[in-house]
């Protein structure tokens, strides 16, 4: 994507105090002359900011203002050993709820509704990011936080909730228990907010059926305020995203080159405005792609599309990333073929060979039709030519890893 003019101005003003204010990006840049970072290309060539960085400036080593000017922290739960502080100041929450207000307002959600608000309260970012916006709308929260399902079915009636705010699991254990004590008319839902996650066609298919509501994907992670920094519109797909807070890049997760847009790659944010923590060209490990031209909603701001998945899933063949998403979309929309298959790659006179074998009930005399149909759609997706081959139900072997679906003998 091409930084704009008043992108360019901001990321300038960012770097001119960044050294003064910020003693982590004093150490990282010790030997870069930010002032020649004065276009798009020499900001390309700044070092990323890593997540492994955030750690080792555990607890506050992130703070650039001085202690009296943060409000608040919160923490990212480190899946593995030390977690991540984040420190706001009064102006960081207020952007926060202003892109979280905006996205509601994408989303067609107003002062009248009544949002039901699932995910948690506490040092994760979610639930009080969520709040902040409705009260910033001007719209009824309803401050649920996670679990007890009865009381949150009984909440949804008694106060006819409008929206809901959830992970697309808990979404679906709602629409599930709705569906199952009958409850579908003593319901109001309208839309549901959904935290942007790796989640399959069908899931949403359900939980649009079974509570009736239309749904919107939101995107964040607390290293970058949290969620609410971008959003799906009712129209078309992907995510719209807030370039005037935030400046987002597509790199290649291997050569780390920023790429043509359109391409799939890895995520990478920087903070225009951020006191208490700004980062610069923030590694997130997700994975999407820019979707090019306008959205026929009309929203001048430009599109992400629905997270993918994470860059360690990542696979290049033929010079092609692809990552197993693409494969279980592409299952997914063939008929007959089930959810389970198996990625062999190997290395055949010089050249990437990729074989996918995928599991089907049909019979044999149905294989050949039915593997055609995958390597036309998989090319079609993916730019990329593979080999399909069908296989009985139950042959391939089963694993609770997904990254044992990838048998990988390149290397
Ligand atoms: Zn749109």
């Amino acid at each position: 994507m091409k930084m704009n003019a008043e992108q360019l101005e901001q990321i300038k003003d960012l770097l001119s105090t960044i050294k003064e204010k910020s003693p982590f990006y004093k150490q990282k840049y010790a030997d870069i002359d930010v002032s020649k970072i004065v276009d798009q290309a020499s900001f390309e060539t700044l070092p990323f900011t890593e997540k492994a960085d955030l750690r080792n400036a555990y607890p506050l080593g992130i703070m650039a203002v001085p202690e009296s000017e943060v409000v608040r922290i919160h923490s990212s739960s480190g899946t593995t050993g030390t977690p991540v502080i984040i420190p706001y100041t009064k102006r960081d929450v207020e952007d926060w709820a202003a892109m979280f207000e905006r996205c509601y307002r994408m989303a067609g959600i107003n002062k009248n509704d009544r949002v039901q608000i699932t995910p948690g309260y506490g040092l994760w970012t979610a639930g009080i990011g969520f709040q902040a916006g409705v009260e910033k709308l001007g719209a009824m929260a309803i401050p649920m936080g996670p679990g007890n399902t009865e009381k949150q079915l009984q909440m949804m009636q008694d106060l006819k909730s409008t929206v809901l705010c959830s992970t697309s699991s808990y979404a679906l254990l709602l629409g599930e228990e709705v569906t199952k004590q009958g409850l579908k008319d003593k319901i109001c839902l309208r839309k549901g907010v959904i935290g942007s996650e790796r989640w399959g066609s069908n899931m949403r298919r359900r939980i649009i059926d079974q509570l009736g509501i239309e749904i919107f994907d939101i995107y964040g992670l607390t290293e970058i305020y949290g969620p609410g920094i971008g959003i799906s519109c009712g129209n078309g797909y992907g995510m719209h995203v807030w370039d005037d807070y935030l400046y987002f890049e597509i790199i290649d997760p291997v050569t780390l080159k920023v790429l043509p847009d359109g391409e799939v790659g890895e995520l990478v944010i920087t903070t225009f405005r951020k006191e208490g923590a700004p980062l610069i060209r923030y590694r997130t490990h997700d994975l999407t792609r820019f979707i090019p031209g306008r959205c026929p909603c009309g929203s001048r701001f430009n599109r992400i599309d629905i997270i993918t998945g994470r860059t360690d899933d990542m696979m290049k063949v033929k010079g092609v990333n692809m990552f197993p998403a693409q494969f279980e979309e592409v299952l997914a929309n063939t008929d007959g073929a089930s959810s389970e298959y198996q990625i062999k790659i190997e290395h055949v006179d010089g050249k990437d060979q990729l074989t996918l074998f995928f599991e089907t009930e049909k019979p044999e005399s149905e294989y050949a039709a039915m593997e055609h149909d995958i390597v036309t759609a998989f090319k079609q997706k993916v730019n990329c030519t593979i080999i399909a081959k069908a296989v009985p139900m139950q042959t391939l072997p089963r694993s609770m890893k997904k990254t044992a679906r990838v048998v990988d003998l390149r290397f």
